[in-house]
């Protein structure tokens, strides 16, 4: 375990267990901290303040809204150690490899991204003597609700190119990762005016105010799609706009002879990244008959000699689902998987030992697409390997789902760009799974949501399209 000194930005965020609720530890379920109790008075106040803010923040321009990111940047890498401590331990996910350590430098990376994009007017039309141009101009406020699997990362995803345009921001954490984001926004507003950003602490019934509150322009969502429909509900009255970065089902296709050595272990990453906590990573893998049963055995030795463990354990490779409710679904997933007769290559049960939430990497072989795990989203460390023996076949199964997020084909380079013009997805990657880049869009299609994030997609997608003809 790793040896836990002070860490003065947990402190500088919790209050006292009288006032605040208590936020369990993902790995020992033990009190780490407590988090403020947020009312729809706090949401008010903190609205309003954002309203009074704006227009001062917009009249900084770029160059100086810029500057202040990477202030913030430099603020987030002068204090990432304790804030990944705060991550590991709220969310559960290990410090090393692609864990909380990782998510803080992706922070400071995706501030110093959004400073660095350029945005400039776009010329439209011009002849005769007119020119029409399209400005960029900021919406507002933005409210920005984030899920639990990467609480910073997602909050600066919506935050960062919303301050970078002029807007100012009410950041709203899930109710299971409040204190990460909270000891994020901790560091960022040291750098800005009051109202800029502010960090509101509170459950669905909070979420759903924001998200109709009149006084929001734009709203950034993460999170299920169940919940996204309910966003879109309450925005017919505020008319909000959105971006909706909903749940994913993300596909893998191994084509047939693709040699399984050069690919085995990036299928793992792709899997199993955040103990397969994440939007965008590979939930189900169709694996053509004349490698089927190689990878298979592979990835049940990877399985089988990843760390599983507490994420503040240095040595730790995976850690525990994060909440109670998402190690049921697991759980009942897998158990749904043997009953139709699925193969446990290795895992298919928890580790109770390790701590409440702990479940063992799993790979399931011999089952097919219409079982809940192949279906349905698991968000957790389990891969169903689905076997087809017709390419055009697995191209179907792949696309017949109503999530869109990400999808990925492996084996020859050429073959798998050609076939991925056919899958239907927001991204395809073509040998590697979940990868972003901070200047590459991102988003979903279908039920996965809609709208981009990143790059200059993303900045557009948190100001006002206006049009200028002189
Ligand atoms: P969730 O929808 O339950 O909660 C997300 C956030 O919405 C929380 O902050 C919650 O308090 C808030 N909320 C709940 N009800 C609300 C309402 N009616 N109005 C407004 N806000 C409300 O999702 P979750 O369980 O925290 O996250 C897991 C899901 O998020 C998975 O489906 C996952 O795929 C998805 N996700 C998507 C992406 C992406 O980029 N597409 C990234 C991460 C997670």
């Amino acid at each position: 375990m790793a040896n836990h000194t002070k860490n003065s930005l947990l402190e500088a965020i919790t209050v006292s267990s009288e006032q605040g609720r208590a936020i369990p530890d993902a790995a020992t379920g033990e009190t780490m901290g407590y988090v403020p109790q947020h009312t729809i008075a706090d949401l008010e106040a903190a609205v309003a303040a954002a309203h009074e803010a704006q227009p001062a923040w917009a009249a900084l321009g770029h160059a100086k809204r810029s500057e202040i990111l990477h202030k913030m940047a430099d603020e987030v890498e002068a204090h990432a150690e304790d804030l990944a401590q705060i991550i590991s331990q709220e969310q559960g996910k290990p410090l090393g490899g692609m864990g909380s350590r990782f998510e803080v430098g992706g922070c400071a990376v995706w501030l110093r991204s959004a400073a660095e994009t350029p945005l400039e007017p776009e010329l439209l039309f011009e002849a005769d003597g007119t020119r029409s141009e399209m400005h960029f101009a900021p919406v507002g406020v933005v409210g920005a609700i984030s899920p639990w699997n990467w609480p910073a990362m997602i909050a600066i995803w919506q935050i960062a190119p919303s301050l970078r345009m002029g807007n100012t921001v009410v950041a709203k954490p899930s109710e299971y990762t409040p204190l990460s984001v909270l000891a994020l926004i901790e560091l960022l507003r040291r750098h800005v005016p009051e109202g800029v950003l502010t960090g509101i602490s509170g459950d669905r019934e909070i979420g759903a105010a924001l998200a109709a509150h009149e006084g929001i322009d734009k709203l950034m969502f993460t999170g299920s799609t169940r919940t996204g429909r309910e966003i879109v509900k309450s925005s017919a009255n505020n008319l909000a706009r959105l971006t909706l970065e909903l749940g994913g089902n993300d596909p893998g296709i191994v084509l047939p002879g693709t040699d399984v050595k050069a690919v085995a272990e990036q299928i793992f990453g792709g899997v199993f990244i955040n103990t397969g906590q994440t939007c965008a990573s590979l939930k189900r893998l169709y694996v053509h008959d004349s490698v089927y049963d190689e990878l298979v055995e592979a990835l049940g030795t990877l399985a089988e000699a990843a760390k599983l463990g507490p994420g503040l354990d240095e040595d730790s490779q995976l850690g525990p689902l994060t909440t109670a409710q998402q190690f049921r679904i697991v759980s009942e997933l897998v158990e749904d998987a043997k009953a139709r007769g699925g193969r446990i290559v290795t895992g298919g049960e928890a580790a109770p030992d390790l701590g409440p939430h702990f479940y063992k990497p799993t790979i399931v072989a011999d089952i097919d697409d219409g079982a809940r795990l192949v279906d349905e989203e698991q968000f957790g460390p389990v891969l169903p390997v689905i076997r087809y023996s017709d390419v055009e076949d697995a191209v179907a199964r792949a696309n017949a789902s109503d999530q869109a997020l990400g999808a990925s084909i492996w084996g020859d380079k050429d073959e798998a760009r050609k076939l991925a013009e056919r899958i239907e997805s927001g991204t395809v990657w073509v040998n590697q799974h979940g990868t972003l880049n901070p200047m590459v869009p991102f988003g979903g299609v279908k039920q996965s949501g809609y709208g981009l994030e990143f790059g200059s997609h993303g900045l557009k997608a948190v100001a006002n399209p206006k049009v200028i003809t002189f």
